[in-house]
């Protein structure tokens, strides 16, 4: 049989080498009268590819059934709650997605002469002084093509304007619970990276940091809020203590949503930062697609700023790659033009209230699942979070369940599983970022699902150890499953 139904409409599906018949065909059409000939009289024998074995043949409704099937194995925003923390997994208005569609700017040449983009300049010239506005720095650029991309550039001006002085200097400070991408932008970057501990409440301590900086430091690199969600609310001394050795802070602006509107980097002594508009600003984020991660910096760091840079003289914009000190071009073009152009859009549409009410549903979602869950999951930090909250497996561990057991058990829930194992610092951890676009209820019924784990895990911890049960793929052996790929699997 090639395909049976598992539950209801869910459909379990054969891999497609193991479905239709020789001689089936996607396609008839009519010859047309054009004789045929033998391909080999004509090409010879290099060039005619033999017999391939095993080659698929479907009709067409095979093959549509087929990949419709698939995709509906598929989960994403659209679908339901996906709480992944540090991602952002948010709805993105399609208002947005219209706008990057619209001809005149979807049809214009990367080659277009300054004089008949003017338009699109504009866009890029406004983008930037807003995200600006936001940070509270200076100068942007949009060129870089992902926050990992926008961490590399922001350090090359760092490096730069060091270099400029004197000592581009050689290491660079991290905390201990900074994203993975901060210590490899670095490393990239040709600096070493040095570990800085937090504290108990899961801030930079202080003490560790001032011992740390020296005059060998070229930055700290931070997260505000961090990757446990929490604020670094001694960010203007931590700042301080950076810039009194001549250090420069840089920080990791990938999840604005949890501050847009409501405090900027540059009141914190900030002096570059980068920003993920495919997390904060309304490009759908997780899929492999196009991202931004726009750079913005102080006065000091602009002379720095890739090229071109968009200016603008007299009401007229143009590219200006006549800047002497720039570290040079970091992304084809001006960047991933259709993906500034939603983050225009989402600020346009949203404008500055709906910006910081955004901020403010995003930091509200996530007090109210810990509040929630704060009973039947371990909390490693009390403090009021932001726009994530992080809980642990610790109350389940005396059950034997762990976090890769829960997070699972919300599968057959209907729940994609939160980040897990992340950030480093905390044992088991379990990052949840509900984002602002959750309804009261979809935010409950996740609750209800985790507080259903914890009973489970309590009275019945064998069952959770076989989840998930409901998805077409039970558990996996992920160790063997990277080392040992079956890339044609036969399912059934
Ligand atoms: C997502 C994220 C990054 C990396 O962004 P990419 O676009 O995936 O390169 C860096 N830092 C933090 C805190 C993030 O959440």
């Amino acid at each position: 049989m090639k395909s049976q139904l598992q539950q209801g409409h869910s459909f379990i599906e054969k891999d497609i080498f193991s479905q239709g018949s020789p001689g089936r065909s996607g396609i008839d059409i009519p010859t047309g009268g054009i004789p045929s000939v033998d391909p080999l009289s004509i090409l010879g024998q290099d060039s005619v590819r033999g017999a391939l074995e095993g080659f698929p043949e479907l009709t067409e409704p095979e093959v549509i059934r087929h990949y419709t099937r698939l995709s509906q194995w598929n989960y994403g925003v659209d679908t339901n709650l996906y709480p992944l923390g540090s991602c952002t997994m948010k709805h993105n208005p399609r208002v947005n997605e219209a706008v990057a569609r619209f001809p005149g700017f979807a049809n214009l040449s990367p080659f277009a002469p300054d004089s008949s983009a003017q338009g699109s300049l504009r866009v890029m010239s406004d983008l930037a002084k807003w995200l600006c506005e936001i940070t509270g720095l200076d100068f942007a650029t949009l060129q870089p093509a992902a926050g990992a991309h926008g961490e590399f550039t922001g350090l090359l001006m760092i490096r730069a304007a060091l270099k400029q002085r004197g000592n581009a200097r050689g290491k660079v400070l991290l905390p201990d619970s900074s994203h993975g991408t901060n210590p490899a932008s670095a490393t990239l970057c040709g600096y070493t990276t040095q570990t800085i501990k937090s504290g108990p409440d899961g801030k930079i301590d202080l003490e560790e940091l001032g011992g740390a900086m020296d005059e060998t430091v070229a930055a700290l690199m931070l997260t505000n809020p961090n990757t446990l969600g929490i604020f670094e609310s001694q960010i203007e001394e931590i700042s301080r203590i950076v810039h009194e050795k001549g250090g420069f802070v840089y920080c990791d602006g990938a999840n604005l949503n949890a501050l847009m509107g409501k405090a900027k980097f540059g009141d914190m002594g900030v002096d570059v930062c980068h920003l993920n508009l495919h997390k904060s600003f309304s490009t759908p984020h997780g899929g492999g697609g196009p991202g931004a991660g726009p750079v913005c910096v102080t006065k000091e760091l602009a002379p720095f700023l890739p090229t071109p840079v968009v200016t603008c003289n007299d009401g007229k914009y143009s590219l200006d790659s006549d800047r002497p000190q720039s570290i040079g071009r970091i992304h084809g073009f001006t960047g991933n033009f259709g993906v500034l152009l939603r983050a225009a859009a989402y600020i346009l549409s949203m404008g500055a209230n709906g910006l910081k009410e955004a901020a403010e549903a995003a930091v509200i979602n996530a007090n109210y699942i810990k509040a929630r869950l704060e009973k039947e999951y371990h909390l490693p930090y009390r403090e009021p979070c932001l726009h994530e909250v992080v809980l642990s497996d610790k109350l389940q561990n005396k059950y034997d369940v762990t976090t890769l057991d829960i997070a699972k058990g919300l599968i057959d829930r209907g729940f994609h599983p939160p980040t897990i194992y992340f950030p480093l610092i905390v044992k088991g951890a379990m990052l949840i970022e509900p984002t602002e676009t959750e309804s009261l209820e979809t935010l409950d019924e996740f609750c209800e699902a985790m507080i259903d784990i914890a009973k489970t895990a309590e009275k019945d911890p064998a069952s959770l150890k076989n989840a998930p049960v409901t998805s077409p793929r039970g558990r996996l052996d992920e160790a063997t499953a990277a080392r040992n790929p079956q890339l044609r699997c036969t399912l059934c």
